[in-house]
């Protein structure tokens, strides 16, 4: 049977992408080629849970837009199908001078995009978060916590019953774009697709290469390492508590996140990971080492960023490192109130200059179309990418 679609990966942006095909044009025949035994088993299922408002971005990037429409979208999806959420606000705090020319930037971006944010000095601040401190803040109330992999479970759920295909265990190893269709093989099985999706995540470019596609950029793997707060200390704050993130830098900076089931972490940093998918602390892949060691663009990164990669390789190696840095805004924290908690890995596209890729990337052939670049908040947003993907495929 030649299926009329295939997407390649079970995370949150292609199970989206295949209910949003499956919405576009009921009757459709879907399948979705996993390699895990279930959904969501890599960055969905290892991610911060944050629904973001959408303040830092480029104004009028794609990111910026869709992370509007996904806020809106990812809260009446749970709220349509049962899944808890928790609207809880965010609060981004300066702690000096500097932070402060930061978040008034930051304030004017957050205008440009739309949002409404409040701000306020530190006494106010205290009075809201007694164990923050900080000179000011920006507190952005639609800003909320949700449990990814129960998002993606339910999207699963719902492709299976609209009649999608689903192969778990299923691990994609070639693909071969002709004139009429789209193969797809898996070990010792060959799909036939008119269109391929690929949404594979850590492994978008080893996929689009796979395809014969010419690109110039690479996955690199960031590393984010968190702690938990104990039990005791999940009352410590209200709101989700960020830093005022550095300009210069790709990631937004060690942050206290509640969690959906109560819980409070802490993190994340950001470190290269030496294996894609190994999610310990010492996890290393000799593989994935060479991808990004043979690559110019990452030492171009490396070289952009190195007084800023050694800071983070320390607080990685050294819990009191990382306890200083939460403690300018949270100083009560003590360094056994951090708890074990499992790390991420992010997917980041870097290119030949050595720049990090911010916004999301696609590529299109006449049969294809690959995600290659969905970092965050591409949970938020997944389904506003879902249906930006459904349509393009629907009109090509
Ligand atoms: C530490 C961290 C914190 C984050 N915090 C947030 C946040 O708070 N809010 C937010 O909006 N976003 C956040 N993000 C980003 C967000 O998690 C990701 O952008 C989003 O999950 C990407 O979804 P995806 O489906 O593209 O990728 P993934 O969830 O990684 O899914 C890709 C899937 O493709 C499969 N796959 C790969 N290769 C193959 C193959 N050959 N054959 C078959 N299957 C294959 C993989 O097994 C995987 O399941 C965070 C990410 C990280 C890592």
């Amino acid at each position: 049977m030649v299926y009329d679609f295939c997407v390649i990966g079970g995370g949150i942006v292609g199970f989206s992408t295949a209910m949003k095909l499956g919405e576009l044009q009921p009757g459709a025949r879907i399948l979705l080629l996993e390699k895990e035994a279930g959904p969501g088993m890599h960055q969905t299922g290892h991610n911060s849970g944050v629904i973001h408002a959408g303040i830092y971005y480029e104004p009028g990037s794609l990111k910026a837009r869709l992370c509007r429409e996904g806020l809106d979208s990812t809260r009446a999806f749970c709220r349509n199908h049962g899944i808890a959420y928790d609207q809880c606000g965010k609060l981004i705090v300066a702690t000096d001078e500097v932070e402060l020319r930061r978040i008034e930037a930051l304030y004017e971006r957050a205008i440009a995009n739309g949002l409404s944010l409040e701000r306020m000095d530190g006494r106010e601040l205290a009075r809201r978060e007694p164990n923050i401190t900080g000179v000011a803040a920006l507190f952005s109330p639609e800003t909320a916590i949700v449990d990814y992999v129960a998002v993606c479970r339910k999207m699963a759920m719902l492709v299976q019953q609209a009649g999608t295909d689903i192969r778990y265990g299923c691990m994609v190893d070639r693909i071969e774009e002709r004139g009429d269709r789209v193969d797809i093989g898996a070990g010792e099985e060959v799909f036939q697709a008119s269109r391929l999706i690929v949404c594979g995540g850590l492994q978008a470019d080893r996929l689009a290469r796979m395809a014969g596609l010419e690109i110039d950029f690479h996955i690199v793997p960031f590393r984010g390492e968190y702690f938990q707060l104990p039990r005791a200390k999940s009352g410590i704050v209200k709101h989700l508590i960020y830093p005022a993130p550095d300009p210069s830098l790709p990631f937004l900076g060690i942050h206290l996140t509640r969690m959906i089931d109560g819980s409070v972490t802490v993190g994340p940093n950001a470190v290269i990971g030496f294996s894609r998918e190994g999610y310990q602390k010492f996890s290393f892949s000799l593989r994935d080492t060479l991808d990004f060691a043979g690559f110019p663009g990452f030492w171009k990164l490396i070289g952009k960023y190195r007084s800023h990669a050694v800071k983070e390789l320390h607080s990685s190696l050294s819990r009191s490192a990382y306890l200083r840095e939460c403690r300018k805004y949270c100083p009560s924290l003590a360094i056994d109130d951090l708890q074990p908690y499992r790390a991420g890995i992010r997917a980041q596209v870097v290119n030949a200059r050595g720049e990090v890729v911010h916004d999301f990337l696609f590529r299109q052939t006449a049969r294809m179309l690959h995600v290659c670049n969905a970092p965050s908040p591409a949970a938020t947003s997944a389904l506003p990418i879902g249906a930006m993907i459904a349509a393009k495929c629907l009109e090509h």
